[in-house]
């Protein structure tokens, strides 16, 4: 018999992708067993409309290049390619049937659940898996009242937000992404503010 395919579905804007992303991924796969993550980049953040932000292309660059060699990971352009705003029940619509799908989230994420596109729906159609983040307490996420997993992994204090702004006070991001992702934020300037 065939098993069904185990999916973690890690989405993000990935303004840059940093090392905490990908913790997130291999904590969530060592921990449930998954044989897959598909990090998703959001094509259209609409809740992020009026925050200045890196275009489409750049995110979905930095995304490649932060997941590049590891063999269980995967950059998924599918929001990237979809036009309109980014909903995550329209994107679990296109995966299989068949396949279990685990919806990885850090615990602010998974605190603000309520107020996505059809969330009911999205809870019913997966698994969701919360990485703590400091700062969001769990009782944040119980809260919401959809059932969930609490992956036992450290708070971290990193988001891309501050890698933004360290980054255009002239500071050094290396090593809170990965190598790749910070190579192509210096070529580019992404953030210099010059
Ligand atoms: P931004 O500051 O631009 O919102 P971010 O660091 O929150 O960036 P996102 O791309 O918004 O990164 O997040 C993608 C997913 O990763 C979300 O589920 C978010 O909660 C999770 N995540 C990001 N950083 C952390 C962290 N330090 N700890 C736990 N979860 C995190
Ligand atoms: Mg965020």
């Amino acid at each position: 018999m065939l098993c069904a395919v185990r999916r973690g579905i890690l989405g993000g804007t990935f303004d840059p992708l940093h090392v905490v992303h990908l913790m997130a991924g291999e904590a969530a796969r060592h921990l449930l067993g998954l044989d897959v993550i598909s990090f998703v980049t959001a094509g259209d953040p609409y809740q992020k409309h009026g925050i200045p932000m890196s275009n489409k292309q750049q995110r979905w660059d930095m995304t490649v290049l932060g997941v590049e060699g590891i063999e269980y990971f995967e950059a998924d352009d599918r929001e990237v390619q979809r036009l309109g705003p980014s909903y995550m029940i329209d994107t679990l619509d296109t995966f299989d049937a068949g396949e279990e799908i685990f919806l990885i989230l850090g615990a602010d994420a998974a605190a603000g659940l309520p107020t996505w596109h059809r969330w009911e729906e999205v809870v019913d159609r997966t698994t969701v898996a919360v990485i703590s983040r400091p700062g969001v307490a769990e009782e944040e996420v119980a809260a919401t009242g959809a059932p969930y997993i609490w992956l036992d992994t450290p708070g971290i204090p990193i988001s891309s937000t501050q890698l933004r702004a360290r980054a255009e006070a002239g500071r050094s991001i290396r090593f809170f992404v990965p190598d790749p992702v910070w190579r192509y934020v210096e070529e580019n300037k992404l953030y210099a503010t010059a």
